[in-house]
């Protein structure tokens, strides 16, 4: 038999607040997703056992044992449907490892969804959402796609209205930085001061819902950039370098180290792009729209 491939997204947050660390240790987010068009593939075939191979970008950074999160997905969802997890995972990664674009998180949907069909197991969407937020927060968001508010720990998704595509530029830095050592020195910053609430980010969605791309570069906003800047104080000349470049709008995605840039149109992206990479100010440079669809399975 073949093996069921499917895709993921990576995503970008175009806003990203943070409140303060909840008792069970995350911290309560209110985050505005955008899936990009860098996609990592997941092919899933019928095996005695469940294992993973990995290869494409950073391959070699990734865990293939239990840890893997496209493992533990596939773990999960035999569980829930009371079955052997019986499968042999092919994962091709496109996405920088440990760059806040979640590829982890799109290789576990990917996964769900392939071994969902190999599987045949009649789940709803709804149901493969319930189980990817056991597996991370980020992972409801990689399955669903497009664009939307994220609320919890970023599991809570309400789908966001918007007006055309965004043309994004991301400086891929050379080292990955580590979530949970962002989102400590964060606490760290704040140790002094009261943190309140987060709130959904009202100039980042009247930006999207207008189509107004000029609204949207002013708007984005990283309540971890200054974190990511502490333990990265190089990505302060990334992000410099792109403004200069006349980009819309510039802001680390998620916990970083990558930098993203809003680009006027696609001519304008392949600009920033050239800019960037000349610089030498980071590892690559890549040219992405948004909002893409969610984890779906490919058909040929
Ligand atoms: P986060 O989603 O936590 O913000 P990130 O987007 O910065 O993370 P990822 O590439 O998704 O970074 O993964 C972070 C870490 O998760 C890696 O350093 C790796 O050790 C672990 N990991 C587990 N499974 C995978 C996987 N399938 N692909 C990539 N990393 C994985």
């Amino acid at each position: 038999m073949r093996p069921v491939r499917a895709r993921a997204p990576a995503k970008i947050n175009l806003a990203l607040h943070v409140g303060p660390l909840r008792t069970d240790g995350f911290h309560e987010v209110a985050t505005t997703y955008q899936a990009v068009s860098l996609d990592e593939i997941v092919a899933a075939e019928e095996a005695e056992e469940l294992s993973v191979v990995v290869s494409g970008t950073d391959a070699e950074l990734v865990p293939t044992d239990g840890s893997n999160l496209a493992i533990r997905a596939a773990a999960a969802l035999a569980s829930h449907v009371g079955r052997a997890p019986g499968v042999r995972l092919a994962i091709t990664k496109l996405v920088p490892v440990a760059g806040g674009l979640a590829g982890g998180s799109a290789d576990a949907a990917a996964a769900l969804v392939a071994c969902d069909a190999l599987w045949q197991t009649g789940l709803t969407r709804a149901e493969l959402s319930e189980i990817a937020s056991t597996i991370g927060s980020d992972v409801p968001f990689a399955l669903a796609g497009g664009t939307a508010i994220g609320t919890g720990r970023g599991e809570q998704l309400t789908t966001a209205l918007v007006r055309g595509q965004s043309h994004w530029v991301l400086a891929v830095a050379e080292i990955g930085l580590r979530t949970a050592e962002v989102y400590a020195r964060l606490d760290r910053l704040r140790a002094r001061h009261e943190v309140a609430r987060p709130r959904v980010d009202v100039p980042v969605t009247a930006a999207l819902g207008a189509g107004d791309q000029a609204a949207l570069g002013r708007a984005l906003v990283n309540d971890l950039e200054p974190a990511a800047l502490a333990l990265r104080p190089e990505l302060r000349a990334t992000l410099e370098a792109g403004r200069d470049a006349g980009a819309l709008g510039a802001v680390v995605s998620g916990s970083g180290p990558t930098c993203v840039f809003l680009a006027r149109d696609a001519e304008h992206a392949l600009d920033l792009a050239v800019t960037l990479s000349a610089i030498g100010v980071c590892r690559t440079v890549k040219r992405v729209l948004g909002p893409v669809a969610g984890a779906q399975l490919l058909l040929s």
